[in-house]
C-alpha cells in the first residue's frame, strides 16, 4: 500500500506540531521517521493511524483518502513503545483482539492467531499471560497483534525502546525478518539513529515540525544536507572555513588546522564562510600529499571494539577520532599526522546563527 502525504498541517493550539509535511512511502517499504525528542514524528504517525485528524493538507492511502476516515476502518496494525497488552488476557487472546472487534469467524480466528504467533516465533506461549513473559516476547506479542488484522500499513512507534541493548539488536533482526516475510509498508517512529541506519530502505529527518532531508541511510550519512542532519545521525568534526579556490575537480577550502581539497560543489563561491566536516572514522593516521593535519593525541577512550581519540589540531580546534584494533596503544601526548580523504568531507555554507565552533 502507498501512504501519500502532503501538505499536511498539524496544530495543537498555539504549537503547530507539523508544517507542511509531504512525503510518499512506497508499497513495501520500511519507511523510517526520525527526529530529536518534540520534532513531530509521534504526531505524524498518530495522524496517519486516524487518532489525530490534520488541520490540513491530505493523506491517502494508494488511492483513497483517509482524512476523516476513522482509525479503526483504516486497517492500520500499531505497536507502541509501552507494549500495551491486556495484562488479563493470555498471549492468544490478545492478539485474538482485533480479530474479534472485526467479528471475523472462530474457525478463521484461530488459524489466524496461530500464523500470527508463528511470524513472531511466539507459537509456544500462546496460553501463557503478558506479565509471564519477557520485553521481548511482550513485544512480539504486540507485534503479532498488529499483524493478524494483515492491515495495509503498520505503524511502529519506537518499539524496541523499553529493551536493553542486546534484545534491541536481536529484535532489529526479527522485525527485519518480519517485514521481509509479510512485505507489509511499516513506518517506523525512531529517536535511535542507528535502529534507523539498521533497518531502513529510506528515511525521513525531523525537525521542528519540517522535513529536513528524505534519503536512503548511505546518503543521509554521508551526504546530510544540512549541519543539523549531519549532528543527529552520528558524530562529526565540524572546522571553520572560508572557500579560497574551485574549479571543475574541486574545491579549496582553508581551515585553521589545514587547506583541505574537498569535491566540487557549485553553489559554493571564493571568499565564502563554510563549515567543512568529516565524521571520527573518516580521520586516518598517516602521511597523504593532502588533507593532511599535525594533531596531538589529547584523550584516548578505550571502547571495545575502537579506540577513541580526542586530537588536537590546532591552538583552539580538538576533533575526534577513532581507530578499529590498533597496533599499539598510543597515550596522550603523542604526535601525529593525519589526514582526510575529499570524499569524506561535508562542505556547507556556514548556516546563520550556527557559526562552528571548536570541538
Ligand atoms: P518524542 O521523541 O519525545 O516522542 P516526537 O518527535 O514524537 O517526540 P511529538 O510527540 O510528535 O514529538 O510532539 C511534537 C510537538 O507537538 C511537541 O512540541 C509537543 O509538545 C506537541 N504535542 C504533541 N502532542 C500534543 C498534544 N496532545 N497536545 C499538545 N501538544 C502536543
Amino acid at each position: 500500500m502507498r501512504v501519500s502525504i502532503q501538505n499536511l498541517v498539524k496544530k495543537f493550539g498555539e504549537t503547530v506540531a507539523l508544517k507542511n509535511i509531504s512525503l510518499e512511502i512506497e508499497p513495501q517499504e520500511l519507511f523510517f521517521l526520525l527526529g530529536p525528542s518534540g520534532c513531530g514524528k509521534t504526531t505524524l504517525l498518530r495522524t496517519i493511524a486516524g487518532f489525530y485528524q490534520p488541520d490540513d493538507g491530505t493523506l491517502r492511502f494508494g488511492d483513497k483518502t483517509m482524512n476523516g476516515v476513522p482509525p479503526h476502518q483504516r486497517n492500520t496494525g500499531m505497536v507502541f513503545q509501552n507494549y500495551a497488552l491486556w495484562p488479563h488476557m493470555t498471549v492468544a487472546d490478545n492478539v485474538a483482539y482485533g480479530l474479534e472487534v472485526r467479528k471475523v469467524s472462530k474457525t478463521e480466528m484461530k488459524q489466524r492467531i496461530q500464523e500470527a504467533l508463528a511470524i513472531v516465533q511466539m507459537e509456544p506461549y500462546a496460553s501463557r499471560m503478558p506479565n509471564q513473559l519477557s520485553g521481548g516476547q511482550q513485544q512480539r506479542v504486540a507485534l503479532a497483534r498488529a499483524l493478524v488484522i494483515k492491515p495495509d500499513v503498520l505503524l511502529l512507534d519506537e518499539p524496541l525502546s523499553n529493551l536493553d541493548a542486546k534484545l534491541r539488536l536481536e529484535m532489529r533482526e526479527e522485525i527485519r525478518r518480519i517485514h521481509e516475510q509479510t512485505r507489509i509498508t511499516t513506518i517506523y517512529v525512531t529517536h535511535d539513529q542507528k535502529e534507523a541506519l539498521s533497518l531502513a530502505k529510506r528515511m525521513a529527518i525531523l525537525r521542528d515540525g519540517r522535513i529536513e532531508q528524505i534519503g536512503d541511510p548511505r546518503t543521509v550519512y554521508r551526504a546530510p544536507n544540512s549541519r543539523f542532519v549531519a549532528d543527529f545521525i552520528g558524530e562529526t568534526n565540524w572546522l571553520s572555513g572560508t572557500v579560497t579556490a574551485t574549479d571543475a575537480d574541486g574545491l579549496q577550502v582553508r581551515t585553521e588546522s589545514s587547506l583541505f581539497q574537498a569535491p566540487p560543489q557549485s553553489a559554493l563561491r571564493i571568499g565564502q564562510s563554510v563549515s567543512l566536516g568529516f565524521r571520527p572514522e573518516a580521520v586516518e593516521i598517516g602521511e597523504q600529499s593532502i588533507n593532511q593535519m599535525k594533531a596531538s593525541i589529547a584523550h584516548v577512550t578505550y571502547l571495545g571494539e575502537v579506540e577513541q581519540y580526542e586530537l588536537q589540531v590546532g591552538p583552539q580546534v580538538r576533533i575526534k577520532a577513532c581507530e578499529l584494533n590498533p597496533l599499539a596503544i598510543r597515550q596522550p601526548g603523542e604526535e601525529m599526522a593525519i589526514f582526510v580523504r575529499p570524499h569524506n568531507l561535508i562542505v556547507h555554507a556556514t548556516e546563520t546563527g550556527s557559526t562552528p565552533s571548536p570541538a
